[in-house]
């Protein structure tokens, strides 16, 4: 059955090193190369793959849920880009039908003209946030694969994803690591009511991710986390649908919060793909953003302590990562942020990232958790709303309009991670009065004013002390 499968099947895993090049066959279950230890990439035989000549090709899967899984899921509607498993094979809950909003309130915080900035609204997938598009697709190899149990390391939203689709499908029993006291109420309250075995570690992601690889690789149980490499294949769609809703324009920049980086790299191959296909004849920029408590990327690729860290065709310096890692092994240092979603030191994804940045051109910026606070704000009263890690981007995106590097005119896509939803803690402490639940909650983040709060008003239940306040 399986070989009868490998023999139509298009699609490879290839390690990402140019040195090594090591492919491996795509009924594999590998989080590295086996020779030298790089991240692997799904890879596929272009020429045999019937690949659209135009991306119009794509307006004929529209939305509805009795088309098949192309016109249900907004990540397989992009087959011909992923064709790692035959179409029989897709695993979808309905993920990805998310939409590109024209953001007019939230532009003139950011600096750029109304009309040219917008959003991309990902916390409407099935679990609140964009690693639904990784997850339909990291289930479909896993379902595939034969794995009974699979398991991730999270902040948050990979658990809650994981718990979504183990509990939809019942394709894989779902068994989720989460750090103690890291993960945010909304995000830890999905992964217990979707049933998931859910197992907190002393310590954080880092160490929670070190350890679930270990038990993963010794286990067979099948790890989801984005060192998956089938897992970004499906996050490529992220772009696709955004070039979608442009009608195929694309934009002139690509604004993304950086955490574990997966995003980051799966939006770079998406591009690189598309480009080699000769389907786009341009490549937008990307800005990755770090939150300032957790900027291993901004350090090691910016004007940082470490230097400057560059893809450099594969063969980027790996002593300057080890020495900076060491020396935040030596400080004890700790990923630290309001952002959960993205308090991550040491990101899974960073060659991958270094590639996308060299590919498109990228920059990356860290922002204060104040700056990130303030943005939210402006993001729920522009009528949208996400959890603090999102509003990374549109913090971004204003620091660098200010810098000069975002032309006001420039096309701009912020990508909006996660819901509102997922960390009511955050926001009620910022718009709220009490002082000790917004010390408590934002003060340890050195957050020490909320500059666009809407502060609820305290009134004696009489209707002419209401009026006065209407
Ligand atoms: C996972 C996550 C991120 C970080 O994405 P990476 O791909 O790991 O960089 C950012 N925001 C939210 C809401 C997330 O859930
Ligand atoms: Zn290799």
């Amino acid at each position: 059955m399986v070989t009868n499968l490998r023999k139509i099947i298009m699609a490879y895993q290839v390690c990402i090193n140019p040195d090594c090049g090591c492919r491996y066959e795509i009924d594999r279950v590998l989080h590295s190369c086996n020779v030298c230890g790089e991240l692997l990439d799904v890879d596929y035989e272009w020429d045999l793959i019937p690949v659209p000549d135009s991306l119009c090709y794509f307006d004929r899967y529209r939305f509805s849920s009795s088309g098949g899984v192309r016109n249900f899921s907004g990540v397989w509607r992009y087959y011909e880009f992923l064709s790692f498993l035959p179409l029989e094979r897709l695993v979808s809950i309905g993920e990805g039908r998310t939409i590109l909003q024209d953001a007019r309130f939230v532009s003139s915080f950011v600096g750029i003209d109304a009309g040219r900035f917008f959003l991309q609204y990902e916390g409407f997938n099935p679990s609140g946030s964009f690693k639904d598009n990784g997850m339909a697709a990291a289930f479909t190899h896993g379902s595939f694969v034969g794995a009974k149990q699979a398991a991730c390391a999270s902040t948050g939203n990979t658990s809650a994803s994981l718990a979504i689709y183990s509990a939809a499908t019942r394709l894989m029993e779902a068994v989720v690591f989460v750090g103690s006291g890291k993960i945010a109420y909304g995000k830890l309250s999905q992964a217990l009511d979707y049933g998931s075995k859910t197992i907190q570690i002393d310590g954080d992601f880092d160490d929670a991710l070190l350890r679930v690889r270990q038990i993963a690789s010794e286990s067979g149980i099948y790890l989801v986390n984005s060192v998956n490499p089938f897992r970004l294949e499906g996050q490529k769609t992220i772009m696709y649908r955004v070039l979608d809703d442009l009608g195929w324009r694309v934009p002139d920049w690509i604004i993304v919060p950086g955490g574990n980086l997966g995003n980051a790299s799966a939006f770079g191959k998406a591009f690189i793909e598309l480009r080699k296909l000769g389907l786009i004849d341009k490549t937008p920029r990307i800005a990755i953003i770090n939150a300032a408590g957790s900027n291993t990327l901004h350090q090691l690729y910016g004007d940082g302590e470490a230097g400057k860290l560059r893809w450099n065709g594969g063969r980027y310096d790996k002593v300057m990562v080890k020495n900076f890692y060491d020396k935040m092994t030596a400080e004890s240092r700790r990923a630290h942020t309001i952002a959960s979603a993205i308090e991550i030191n040491r990101p899974a994804n960073l060659s991958k990232a270094l590639r996308t940045l060299e590919f498109c051109n990228g920059v990356v910026r860290e922002v204060t958790d104040q700056e990130i606070m303030d943005a939210k704000a402006i993001i729920g009263a522009g009528g949208f709303g996400c959890e603090p890690a999102s509003a990374a981007s549109v913090a971004g995106a204003k620091k660098l309009v200010e810098e000069g590097i975002i032309d006001k005119e420039q096309l701009t896509v912020c990508i909006l991670t996660g819901h509102q939803l997922k960390d009511p803690n955050a926001t009620v402490a910022y718009h709220g009065t009490d002082q000790n639940f917004f010390k408590n909650t934002l003060g340890k983040f050195n957050i020490t004013s909320a500059n666009f709060a809407n502060k609820p008003i305290s009134t004696p239940n009489e209707k002419n002390e209401i009026l006065k306040h209407l």
